[in-house]
Parts: structure tokens; sequence; C-alpha cells
């Protein structure tokens, strides 16, 4: 049956992202008929986004890491699937979807749309050498800029930067990295973690120029200039701007959705629209925007059943995030950003194990690297949930 068959207007999925997939498979172990659809910007090929900041490492092109294409995936999924759609509006009241002048009808509405690369200036990302990469697509278009060069310049220094460094020196690339913050992956990591991994990178040769920005890049010759705020110019073949993503919000916005960083829903994924819901990198759970895969898989099942008739909250537990700088492997299971604490640490070259704890000792969160990291699990049962047990089941 397709998605409208029948007079029931189909549950609209936006996004063929993990989010996306992830749901509907989640969906179809529950009911085989229910009327899907989803709706998509790209070519809805069926791929592991953690996957592009291996691609090196692992020897995998753009086409090697697409899982399946879309059409196999309607038909394994049973649904319809519309790709190179871009959905441009919701309008809740008229349970509709707007593409353009079209207007789609839905019985409910999950926006699972991800989060958009933060663009740095024109004067940066205006140079057709600078490129992000944050889909299939853009990993494809990077692969090609970079076919037969060898240096590349990556900016921003955070999980997702220090990633691509590790991965672009295992392919054989010369990478220099550019960041305001004086440590990587500020925010995330305490100081000597992030100083174990800076360390670790620079052994394997990737070079840091931390505490600067980038001001301007320009292209001479085929080669990338870039000029950064300390007055010292680089040179490259291509830039890659990793400087963090931010989730999508204006459409949601804009339909009379309740944004704030993310956008904003209860335990059930629900947002302030009836029969809207909001899962994976746009949605701001309570208060949490976590972008990672864990959190939208335990919220893709717990979705399937609240839409299938037996309303679940999300529980979120302990979620450590694996960072993948294999010359430094490296697990954090972050503190809450509310919470009161001090950093334990203990360290010996680049095996650095640090503790978060309360005044009476409790663990919040912890960072560990090299020898440490076969600690995660042990650790993260010993750190409160993200998300406790909801008190009461809401209907
Ligand atoms: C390089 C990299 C490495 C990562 N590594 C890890 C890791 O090791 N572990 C981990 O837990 N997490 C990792 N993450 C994060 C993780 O991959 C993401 O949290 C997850 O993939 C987000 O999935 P999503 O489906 O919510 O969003 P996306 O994958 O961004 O999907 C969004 C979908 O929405 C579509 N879309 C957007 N706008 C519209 C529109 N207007 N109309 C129609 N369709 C639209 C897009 O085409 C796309 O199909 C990594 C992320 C990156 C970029």
């Amino acid at each position: 049956m397709t998605a409208t068959q029948g007079n029931q207007a189909p549950i609209v999925i936006i996004g063929s992202g993990l989010s996306g997939y992830s749901l509907a498979r989640e969906l179809r172990k529950r009911d085989r008929d229910l009327p899907l659809m989803m709706i998509t910007a790209d070519d809805g090929a069926s791929y592991s986004k953690p996957m592009l900041s291996t691609g090196f490492t692992k020897a995998k092109t753009a086409d090697e890491l697409a899982q399946a294409e879309a059409g196999a995936m309607a038909e394994q999924l049973n649904m319809e699937l519309r790709t190179h759609t871009r959905v441009t509006g919701i309008d809740p009241e008229a349970h509709e979807v707007l593409i353009g002048d079209e207007r789609l009808a839905y019985g409910k509405l999950v926006l699972a749309w991800g989060a958009d690369v933060i663009r740095l200036p024109e004067a940066v990302s205006g140079c057709d050498r600078v490129c992000s990469i944050n889909d299939l697509e853009d990993y494809r278009h990077f692969r090609t800029l970079v076919e037969g060069h060898r240096r590349v310049i990556l900016l921003g220094a955070g999980l997702i930067g220090c990633e691509y460094a590790n991965d672009l020196r295992n392919g054989g690339y010369e990478v220099t990295v550019v960041a305001p913050s004086t440590q990587v992956m500020p925010g995330l990591l305490p100081e000597p973690a992030a100083d174990a991994v800076r360390q670790a990178l620079e052994a394997e040769g990737v070079r840091f120029h931390l505490g600067v920005a980038a001001e301007s890049v320009s292209e001479e010759n085929g080669q990338a200039r870039v000029q950064l705020s300390d007055g010292a110019m680089l040179q490259g073949d291509v830039v890659v701007s990793a400087v963090g993503l931010r989730p999508r919000t204006e459409l949601a916005a804009a339909g009379g959705l309740k944004v704030g960083h993310g956008i904003r829903t209860d335990r059930w994924l629900a947002t302030s629209a009836p029969d809207i819901y909001a899962l994976g990198d746009c949605a701001e759970v309570e208060g949490h925007v976590l972008m990672y895969v864990m959190p939208l898989m335990a919220g893709a099942r717990a979705l399937a059943a609240t839409l299938t008739g037996e309303p679940t909250p999300v529980k979120w537990g302990a979620m450590p995030v694996m960072v993948k700088t294999p010359c430094c492997p490296t697990a954090v299971c972050p503190p809450a950003q509310s919470s009161d604490g001090h950093w334990d640490v203990q360290r010996e070259g680049n095996s650095v194990k640090a503790l978060y704890r309360d005044a009476r000792g409790g663990l919040l969160g912890f960072a560990v690297t090299g020898d440490h990291v076969i600690e995660k699990q042990a650790l993260s049962k010993e750190v409160p949930p993200v998300l406790a047990p909801a008190p009461e089941v809401a209907g």
C-alpha cells in the first residue's frame, strides 16, 4: 500500500538521515501497513553519517559509504519516498506541508531535518576552495576537490575537526588545523584530555594554529591562501570549514512552533504544535540538544511506539561519545551544563582519566583517553542519566 492509499493521511517524515530512517524502521517493526511517506531534500541514499570522518582511514568513497539507494529503501520500508524535494514550510493548522506551491496533507508530521553547518563570514566561506562536510553530497564534493592534492587546512578544532584531521593524515594528506580556541574540543573535553589528543595528532604530523582565527581565504594559482588573525598566511589546496552545526529551526519557527537552540519538544518528542514531532539533530528535548546517534536511536524507538498508539517518553541514560581519533582513542560523557563540580585528573602520557565529581564525590561526567578508554562502560554506569524516566506518562 502506498502512503496515500486509503483515506488516512500518512505519517510524513521530513529527512532521510539516520533519524528519518531509524524512525521508519522502528515504525515498520510495529506496523507493516501504516501509511508512511518520507520527503527529503537529498537523493535519499541511506548512509551512516559518522562514517564521513573515517572515509580515508577505511578507504571508502562517497558511493561506497552509501548503504542503499532511495528506491531500495522505499521498497524495504513500504513507504512513499520523495527525493530531491525540499519542504519550504509547514501549516500546522491545516495539517499540511508546503513544497513550493504544493500542499501535502499529513496525519502526523515528524521533523527529522537535521542541522546546518555554521557558515563563516563570506570573506572565508566565499572562496571556491573552501567546503564543509555535513552529508554524503558534501563528502563527494570534498573528495573531488582534494583529488590529486596534498594540503588540507581545517578550520575548527572541535570533535569533527579533530576526527577529520586524524582521518586525512591516515589518508596521507598534510593537515593544518586553525581554531580560535586555545585547546582542541573546547566545551567537550577538560584541558588535559584535549592536550593529550592534540599531542597525539601532532605526533601524527598534524600542525595546529590555535588561538587564531581565519580572517579570509582567497584563491591564487589554484591554491588557497588563508589569512590568519595573527598576521600569518597559510597556503593549502583545500580548506575544510568544520566550525560547528546548528539545528535547523527556521521553517519550524515560521510555522509558529516554539524553538530555542533546536525545535522544542517534550519527552514524547511532541513539539508545541499538535501532531508535529521533532527527532534527531534538529530537536531540543526538554532543553537538551544532543547531536549524536545514540540519542536519536532511543528517540526513534520511543516515537515509533507513541505514533502507533503507545505513548512512550524518551529515556536517555548516560551516553558516552567516542571521538574517532585512533591516534588517541577518546571517550567523553560531558557533565550537564548546570552541574556544579570539579575535575579530578590523572595523566600518564596520552592516557588521561578525568572525572567530574560533585562536592559529595558523586560522578557527574568523565573524559578518558588512551589506555583509560576501556573504562568507559564502567564509568557510564555511575553517571546520572541525561533524562531520567518521566514521573508520569502523558497521553
Ligand atoms: C563528520 C561527522 C561525524 C560524526 N560522528 C559521529 C559519531 O561518531 N558518533 C555519533 O554519535 N554521532 C556522530 N555524528 C553526529 C551524527 O552523525 C548525527 O547526530 C546524525 O547523523 C544526525 O542525523 P539526522 O537524521 O538528525 O540529520 P541529518 O543526517 O542531517 O539528516 C537530515 C535530513 O533532512 C533533509 N532535509 C533538510 N532540510 C530539509 C527540507 N527543508 N526538506 C526536506 N528535507 C530536508 C536532509 O536532506 C537530510 O536527509 C557525526 C556527524 C558528522 C557530521
